[in-house]
């Protein structure tokens, strides 16, 4: 999602659109599946020298619950969504020489623009992605009542029951409570 710099001002400008879910670059592990566009609204606006950007996100996902391992969709939102740029910092990292840009300010009619050779854009993209991927469900389920799966037979417990019997509680685990653990010196 590319911003002009030169539509900048000190007033916000809104930015609607959609993004091709590729923008998530995500790794195809089996356990995500990017489903559709990053949906945004964003408002932009530059403050001192900082392009500062605020708005909303949405992308739908299917996530595999970590209790049955079906796959179940989600939207992911970021209602919240901000972020602030130093724009000279910004021009550096893009490679161009700092002392090339051309910073004109217009007080008069009290309109800051932001004129640079070589940049004409910020690509917040990279910033969208990650605050969208900070929202991703730590330990996704398909829902609170999930049953999950039968240990033994692997029966998704949610469509159907199984025949087999409940095991007996097992307590290997419950000894690593009393477990003392040294410390290695
Ligand atoms: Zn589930
Ligand atoms: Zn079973």
């Amino acid at each position: 999602m590319k911003v002009k710099l030169t539509d900048l001002t000190e007033n916000e400008r809104t930015y609607k659109g959609d993004l091709d879910p590729e923008m998530f670059e995500l790794v195809d592990d089996g356990d995500l599946i990017a489903k559709g566009p990053l949906r945004y609204e964003i408002h932009v606006c530059v403050v001192s020298e900082m392009l500062i950007a605020r708005g909303r996100l949405e992308a739908p996902f299917a996530f595999r619950c970590s209790r049955c391992g079906d796959f179940y969709d989600e939207m992911v939102r970021d209602l919240d969504y901000s972020v602030a740029l130093d724009l000279d910092l910004e021009r550096v990292k893009s490679g161009v020489e700092g002392d090339d840009a051309e910073h004109t300010e217009n007080d008069r009619d009290g309109v800051l623009r932001y004129v640079e050779k070589g940049i004409d854009f910020v690509d917040l993209t990279p910033d969208l992605r990650e605050s969208m991927i900070l929202r991703f469900p730590g330990y996704p389920i398909c829902a609170e009542t999930c049953e999950g799966r039968c240990p033994k037979c692997g029966q998704n417990l949610n469509t159907d029951v199984c025949s087999c019997k409940p095991e007996p509680a097992d307590d290997r685990w419950g000894k690593l409570d009393h477990l003392e653990v040294k410390q290695r010196k």
